[in-house]
């Protein structure tokens, strides 16, 4: 199992053909083993699991179908059997998905508000508040990884950047270098949703002003350095 993880993992084309050229000496002696990974796995899915090629495209770390097959087995698990009415599972539906939503509000609320020890670094000074926890973990994770890789784009590889939309080490170490805060632009906005609010029920200048309102309002009293407050004003 180990050296089928590795391939999926390969995050090169190079590395790929190494790492099935292991896997196929050392279990070439198993009938039919190396044919079946081939035929049905490899053939035809490649490009949907293996890093060689899931890292060329932007998928915001959603590589698994795991989140869905979590909620199925929560439901699954409410339910108790498969003989339940209309009305039961209309019920245990509606109270998982207020669960669901209100965790994903405290998510936002979290990514809004409060500010973590870890990330009052002045390189994050831009970022605090308008993206989520997660993408500012995956961001302190390729500041770490920037300390090993310089400003060498090739040493880097760029994954985080083609795969998140978030800057990747190389790109860190410049500003880290100009000794300048990482600029909100550089990151994608699928990180800067920290609203429930569907896009399609804003009105049509883009905008909902009251909410808008609040969520400066919000932002401006959670703030206690003055250059910050001024510039949300702004
Ligand atoms: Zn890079």
């Amino acid at each position: 199992m180990d050296r089928w993880t590795s391939v999926m993992y390969a995050n090169s084309d190079a590395l790929f053909e190494v790492r099935m050229n292991d896997l196929r000496c050392e279990f070439g002696n198993v009938k039919g083993l190396t044919e079946y990974l081939d035929n049905t796995w490899l053939k035809n899915y490649n490009e949907k699991f293996v890093s060689a090629w899931t890292n060329r495209i932007m998928h915001f770390g959603e590589t698994t179908t795991q989140r869905v097959e979590s909620a199925h087995s929560i439901l699954k698990l409410h339910l108790r059997n498969s003989q339940a009415n209309f009305e039961t599972l209309w019920n245990v539906v509606d109270g998982l998905l207020r669960i669901q939503h209100n965790n994903i509000k405290a998510s936002f609320e979290l990514s809004f508000n409060v500010v973590q020890h870890e990330y009052i670094d002045e390189s994050y000074r831009r970022l605090r508040g308008y993206v989520s926890q997660r993408a500012l973990r995956l961001i302190r994770d390729e500041l770490t990884r920037g300390e090993d890789v310089g400003h060498d784009s090739t040493r880097c590889g760029c994954e985080i950047r083609t795969t998140h939309g978030l800057p990747c080490a190389h790109e860190l170490n410049h500003h880290i270098f100009a000794r300048s805060p990482i600029p909100l632009e550089d990151i994608h906005v699928y990180w800067q949703k920290l609203s429930m609010i569907p896009e399609n029920l804003v009105d049509p200048s883009g905008y909902n002003v009251h909410d808008e309102i609040q969520r400066v309002l919000e932002k401006f009293h959670a703030c206690t350095d003055e250059d910050d407050r001024l510039r949300i004003i702004q």
